[in-house]
C-alpha cells in the first residue's frame, strides 16, 4: 500500500495520542492480594549522550528515557532513518539540545506535529558561529553553567507534562545542579594556578567553556564538524601558532583519527591527550566523569 504523506502524518497522530491517554497511574488488584500500583512511565526521547544524562538524573524512576543518537556516532551531521522517525510513535516528548544542533527537528515535527519538543537550550544566551551568519554555536553542554539552565529546562518540562510528580522532577534538579556546581568550582580551583590559557582543541567545541573560564581556544579543524581533517597547509600553521603560544599539550577527540594531533605533537615535542567534546559518549558514562577527566588532561595543558 502506498501512503501519501498527508495520510502518513494523520496514522502518526493517532499513534501518538495513545501513549498520552495511558499516562498515569493505575491499579491492579488481582486475587484479593493487596493491590500492586504499576505506574506507566512517561516515555521520553532525548537526542543525544548530555541531553540523556540531564533527563534520566531529573526523571529518575518516573521516565523512560530513550536516546535517538546511538553512542559513537557524531552528532554534529546525524540525520534521521524512516525507523528512527517510526520511533517518535511511542513517545510525546522529544528534549533537544537546541542551539542549532538538532538541525533535522522540523523534519520530525512535520511528521509528527503533536510531539512537544523540548528545547534545552531555552534562556541561554548563545555564541555566533560566524559573524554575520545565524548560525549559533551548540555545544552548550560542556559549559557546566550552562548545563545548570538545562538540567532546568529539562525538569520544567517534565513538570509541565507530569504536575503530580512535580517535587520529585525539582529535587531531582536540584540534586543534579549541585553536582554541577561543585564541578564548576572545581574547574575555577584546579585551573586557577595555571599560567597558560591558550589550549589546542580538536574541534571548536569549548568556546562556551573558555568563555566561562577565560580560557583561549585554539582549534586544529576549523568549523564545528570534527570530522573534516585539516591540509597540509592549515597543520604547519597550527603548529607554528602552537609553538608561538607555548602550548606542549594537542588534544584529541574520541571519533577522530589521533594521527592528527599526533603529527603536530611530533613537530613541537609535545604530548597527545583527550579532550572530550562529549559527543559519542557510551550513554552508560557518567557525565561529571568525564568532564573531570577533561580537567584533568586541561589542567596537564595549561599548568605544564
Ligand atoms: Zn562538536
Amino acid at each position: 500500500m502506498v501512503l501519501t504523506i498527508g495520510t502518513k502524518a494523520a496514522i502518526l497522530s493517532i499513534v501518538i495520542v495513545i501513549p498520552l491517554a495511558g499516562y498515569g497511574l493505575w491499579a491492579s488488584e488481582q486475587n484479593g492480594e493487596p493491590s500492586q500500583q504499576v505506574s506507566e512511565k512517561h516515555k521520553i526521547l532525548v537526542t543525544f549522550y548530555p541531553i540523556y544524562k540531564f533527563a534520566k538524573a531529573v526523571g529518575g524512576e518516573k521516565v523512560d528515557v530513550s536516546v535517538i543518537i546511538p553512542s559513537g556516532v557524531e552528532p554534529h551531521d546525524w540525520e534521521p532513518t524512516v525507523q528512527d522517525i517510526e520511533r517518535l510513535q511511542q513517545s510525546n516528548m522529544i528534549i533537544i539540545n537546541g542551539a542549532g544542533l538538532e538541525s533535522w527537528i522540523p523534519k520530525l515535527v512535520s511528521a509528527n506535529p503533536d510531539i512537544i519538543v523540548v528545547d534545552s537550550s531555552k534562556n541561554i544566551t548563545l555564541l555566533q558561529k560566524n559573524e554575520g551568519t545565524s548560525m549559533t554555536d551548540p555545544h552548550i553542554w560542556l559549559d557546566p553553567v550552562l548545563a545548570k539552565i538545562q538540567v532546568q529546562n529539562i525538569a520544567d518540562s517534565m513538570i509541565k507534562a507530569d504536575p503530580e510528580n512535580a517535587n520529585y522532577y525539582q529535587q531531582n534538579a536540584n540534586q543534579y545542579k549541585s553536582k554541577l556546581d561543585l564541578l564548576d568550582k572545581q574547574i575555577r580551583t584546579d585551573l586557577a594556578s595555571c599560567n597558560k590559557k591558550d589550549f589546542l582543541a580538536f574541534h571548536d567545541a569549548f568556546s562556551y567553556f573558555s568563555k566561562e573560564y577565560g580560557l583561549n581556544q585554539n582549534t586544529i579543524v576549523g568549523g564545528l564538524n570534527p570530522e573534516s581533517e585539516p591540509t597540509a597547509k592549515a597543520l604547519e600553521d597550527i603548529t607554528q601558532k602552537a609553538q608561538n603560544l607555548g602550548i606542549n599539550v594537542v588534544f584529541t577527540e574520541e571519533a577522530v583519527n589521533p594521527q592528527v594531533s599526533k603529527v603536530i605533537a611530533d613537530e613541537i615535542h609535545g604530548k597527545v591527550l583527550v579532550l572530550s567534546p562529549l559527543e559519542v559518549t557510551n550513554i552508560n558514562d557518567d557525565y561529571i566523569e568525564k568532564m573531570q577527566n577533561n580537567l584533568s588532561n586541561l589542567k596537564e595543558a595549561l599548568c605544564s
